[in-house]
């Protein structure tokens, strides 16, 4: 979608009565909570009835439900939606459902810059930016037969770490590897990981200023990741392998978390660059992004994964975290992107973070 019609879409709206709407799963509470903060009325887009679910939380209830057979079907009805002045936050499940074509193609104003997709979403082009960009990566082992430590071996489009495996040897992966399936190799980063929650504006300077904008750190957590994170309960790795059994990395859940206060400034230049690189190459990254990093024992970074979004993982921080509780007391994520389209619908901005 060109700025031209996102500028004629956001003609025809109402301006003060814009509602805040996104798919009633992954973080979808939270961006309600946030909206409603905010004083936006809000609309949960759902598959079958969820009511009786969102009853149970009235203050990340939406204040109506539409309703789809499948996901899919919201290009059907992007009309009705735009009538009702809606402004979609998009989340990880969001995209997932709608597949990323349809996302590219949804003709909704939609929190963020689309283009981030496809950057986000091919590893080449992942590398090209966060290396670009001065970040370490896991070293990529191309050929099979160089694995010489542990690896991890991560199948394309794979969803949650579903299918991903650890292996230390040639003899390994080959036992483990589905051939018919596409695969990246991966060094696996020995360290404690940190999964990073940045928010950056285009269009305020209030916070870490870069060369357009300012940047802000609102929280971090940890994944738990479903059996490797307890499967050592039943005995080493090792052990449990020879018996046929592998951990698997399927995300159940997250856990709140803080850094070494002396890490933060690396957390910033590491935030900072990602954004400026992504000026650079598509326009750059709106909103709220995550960098998926493992911490060395030298204190060293090295970030495995980018989610150009709100991710899951700022869930725990629905009234705020240790770092947003600096920045605004109670302040989630969710909210903090209401915030920003107050701002922008106030200052004629809307162009600016939409797409
Ligand atoms: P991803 O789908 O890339 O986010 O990876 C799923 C999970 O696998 C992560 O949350 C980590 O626990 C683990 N992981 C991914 N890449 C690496 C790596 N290079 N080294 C160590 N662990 C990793």
């Amino acid at each position: 979608m060109t700025k031209i019609n996102m500028r004629d879409m956001l003609a025809k709206y109402d301006k003060k009565k814009l509602t805040i709407a996104t798919v009633c799963s992954h973080s979808s509470l939270q961006i309600f909570n946030g909206a409603k903060k905010e004083g936006f009325r809000t609309l949960g887009i759902s598959v079958g009835e969820k009511k009786k679910l969102y009853d149970a939380f009235p203050l990340g209830k939406p204040d109506d439900f539409f309703i789809v057979k499948n996901y899919k079907e919201i290009l059907d009805y992007t009309d009705e939606l735009q009538e009702k002045n809606v402004i979609i936050i998009p989340h990880g499940s969001f995209v997932e459902y709608l597949g990323p074509s349809k996302f590219m193609n949804l003709a909704l104003p939609t929190f963020g810059n689309k283009l981030v997709l496809d950057w986000e979403s091919n590893r080449k082009k992942e590398r090209i930016w966060l290396e670009g960009a001065g970040l370490t990566m896991p070293q990529e082992i191309k050929n099979p037969k160089d694995i010489d430590k542990p690896v991890i071996v991560k199948y394309h489009g794979a969803k949650g770490g579903k299918g991903f495996f650890v292996a230390k040897t040639y003899e390994e992966f080959q036992k483990r590897i589905e051939k018919n399936k596409q695969y990246t190799i991966q060094e696996f980063v020995m360290g404690t990981r940190y999964y990073i929650h940045y928010f950056y504006s285009p269009i305020q300077n209030n916070a870490y200023k870069l060369s357009k904008g300012s940047l802000q750190l609102l929280s971090m957590d940890r994944r738990d990741e479903t059996t490797i994170d307890e499967v050592q309960r039943l005995g080493s790795i090792a052990e449990l392998e020879e018996l046929g059994i592998h951990p698997t990395f399927v995300v159940t859940g997250n856990i709140p978390i803080v850094m070494r206060e002396s890490l933060l400034p690396k957390v910033f230049e590491m935030g900072e660059v990602v954004v400026e690189k992504s000026l650079e190459i598509f326009g750059g990254i709106i909103g709220s992004f995550c960098l998926e990093t493992v911490v060395t024992e030298d204190l060293e970074f090295k970030v495995f994964e980018i989610s150009a979004r709100i991710v899951a993982g700022t869930n725990p921080y629905i009234s705020g975290s240790p770092y947003s509780e600096l920045i605004q007391p109670g302040l989630s994520t969710g909210r903090r992107i209401a915030q920003e389209i107050k701002y922008a619908n106030k200052k004629n901005l809307l162009c600016e973070i939409l797409s």
